[in-house]
């Protein structure tokens, strides 16, 4: 069962540890936001909780609380990218059908424009 450890093959782990470099949007003691390597809209960033759960179901029944801060962190990132007022989408991919493809539970945060033509 999930309990947050770091994983050693874990890309979001690694850039969590600062191995592996990203561009760094805010950070918090629980969570790093920083911005997808692909971004999908104008603003496109990534926050994920510094513990390491494989997506959002487990976060949400291992760790609700560190669940919330994940939300939480997502109007914050939203009030720095200057995006808040216009409205954002905040998405989970959890699990391979939904196209999951980075186990370490993220919370993609897209806006900037008007979203329905993009996709995630
Ligand atoms: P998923 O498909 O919901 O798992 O999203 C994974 C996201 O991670 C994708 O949007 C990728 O573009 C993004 N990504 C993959 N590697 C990196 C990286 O090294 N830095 C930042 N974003 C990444």
């Amino acid at each position: 069962m999930a309990d947050g450890q770091p994983q050693p093959d874990c890309l979001f782990c690694k850039i969590v540890a600062g191995e592996i470099p990203a561009t760094v949007v805010r950070e918090t003691d629980l969570t790093l936001a920083f911005k997808d390597i692909n971004p999908q809209a104008p603003v496109h960033d990534l926050i994920v909780p510094r513990a390491h759960y494989a997506n959002a179901a487990e976060l949400a029944f291992g760790a609700p609380e560190l669940a919330a801060a994940v939300l939480l962190e997502a109007r914050e990132v939203a009030k720095t990218e200057g995006i808040a007022d216009g409205g954002y989408r905040v998405v989970f991919n959890t699990d391979a059908h939904a196209g999951q493809t980075v186990f370490h539970v993220h919370a993609h945060v897209l806006g900037g424009d008007f979203l329905a033509h993009f996709g995630t």
